[in-house]
């Protein structure tokens, strides 16, 4: 089944209101199996609404439509569906009944206009919509399906939900979509599709690479007639992405770099803490979700300068020789016995210590874990939110290297 959604509403074009109902119903329909090919958002205008439901005719099985069934006259889904299919409007009796009887339950006069709302084609049925006035529509013509939802989100979605979707499992005789979605952190999306080139090829399962700020997801959605054939699709390619990138996948799915971080940090019975001079507690924030730090983070002291540095007890010009590196490896090892913890983490910037020598978007991360201490430097000449944003990315991936091998030989 081939589906098509037009979502109809000057608004979505003027950009006042987000498009939400396209993108429920998208992940409804690949979760039900049905192949989602279009989308498109055209306005409160008859001839192009026309032409919109026309072409999704001609290139789809199924049109869902979202919006325009309202009783004023721009809401025009019902005409233009009439017209395009060649049929008369006419008022169905029953309907009209339940428009007026909703009407006067609340003591009121039906407006002569909400009686559109009470209108049908011949190759129309109405789909019940008990929390608002307009019912729906679910038209079966010539092979294709048309099925017309109200554009308020909490009405489209329990007409979805209760009337629509139930119909459409019927019909696609229950195939699955399903997807694993492998975390990699430490690669650039190109490098990560390099090595996975051959895999990406393939159809089904399809494989595909997206960057995010957290790493790079590799996503592999297969479609069977089962959850269990889906499964046994996917897992052969999962393992041999593992094969292939094992020691830099950090999570699948839901899992988080920090959640993860947290609980390795938990596993070993450590605790983390930091100094935070570049990142302004951003780190802080992320560790210390209650829930996944459960004693796992122990403290943060977030500096906004050279100044608070010498409060601590450091001077920053007796680095200055040695370099910002050293100064984040002090900073970690510090981090570690203020807070009587067993790692400890410390950021250090171009733009909170700058006179180092070092370009506009440097930063510096250094770990304490164990005996060591490690840093590393980044470069990022880009705003200062993003040189933040990759500082922390940097320092979730050198806590994790720097966990992960001791939680596994723990
Ligand atoms: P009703 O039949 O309940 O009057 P309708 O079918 O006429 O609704 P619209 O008038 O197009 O639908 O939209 C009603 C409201 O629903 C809009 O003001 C908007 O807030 C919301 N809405 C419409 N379309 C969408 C959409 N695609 N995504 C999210 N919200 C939407």
């Amino acid at each position: 089944v081939k589906a098509e959604i037009i979502a109809v509403g000057t608004e979505l074009l003027l950009g006042q209101i987000v498009d939400t109902n396209s993108a429920y119903l998208a992940r409804e329909l690949a979760e039900l199996g049905i192949d989602l090919y279009w989308v498109t958002h055209v306005g409160d205008n008859l001839d192009r609404l026309n032409e919109a439901i026309s072409r999704a005719l001609g290139r789809s099985d199924l049109v869902i439509l979202s919006g325009g069934l309202g009783p004023t006259e721009d809401d025009l889904t019902r005409d233009a569906i009439a017209r395009v299919l060649g049929e008369s409007l006419y008022v169905d009796p029953e309907l009209e009944a339940a428009q007026r009887a909703f009407w006067a339950a609340r003591g009121l006069e039906m407006p002569p206009r909400n009686l559109t709302q009470a209108m049908l084609i011949p190759s129309a049925r109405p789909i019940p919509n008990p929390i608002g006035t307009a019912p729906g529509w679910w038209v079966e013509k010539d092979g294709r399906i048309i099925v017309a939802m109200p554009g308020v989100p909490r009405e489209l979605t329990r007409m979805w939900e209760h009337e629509v979707k139930p119909r459409l499992r019927s019909l696609t005789g229950g195939a699955v979509i399903l997807s694993r979605t492998l975390k990699v952190i430490g690669r650039g999306e190109s490098a990560v599709e390099e090595v996975i080139r051959p895999l990406v090829r393939s159809t089904n399962p399809t494989v595909a690479t997206y960057a995010k700020p957290d790493g790079i997801h590799i996503r592999i959605t297969a479609k069977a007639e089962s959850p269990e054939a889906a499964r046994a699709l996917i897992d052969p390619v999962e393992a041999q992405l593992r094969a292939l990138l094992g020691p830099d996948i950090y999570g699948a799915d839901d899992d988080t770099l920090e959640g993860t971080i947290l609980g390795l940090l938990r596993r070993l019975g450590w605790r983390l803490g930091l100094i935070e001079l570049l990142t302004g507690g951003l780190l802080a924030a992320a560790l210390s979700e209650p829930a996944e730090a459960q004693g796992a983070f122990a403290g943060a002291l977030v500096l906004a300068g050279p100044a608070e540095l010498t409060r601590l007890g450091f001077d920053p010009e007796v680095f200055r020789e040695d370099g910002p590196g050293n100064l984040a490896l002090k900073l970690a090892a510090a981090a570690r016995a203020e807070f009587g913890a067993e790692v400890g983490l410390a950021t250090v910037g171009e733009e909170t210590l700058g006179g180092w020598g070092e370009p506009p978007g440097a930063a510096f991360v250094g770990l304490a874990v164990g005996g060591e201490a490690v840093y590393q430097r980044l470069v990022v000449p880009m705003s200062r939110p993003e040189v933040r944003r990759r500082a922390v990315l940097t320092a979730f991936h050198l806590l994790w290297r720097g966990l992960r091998g001791r939680a596994g030989s723990h």
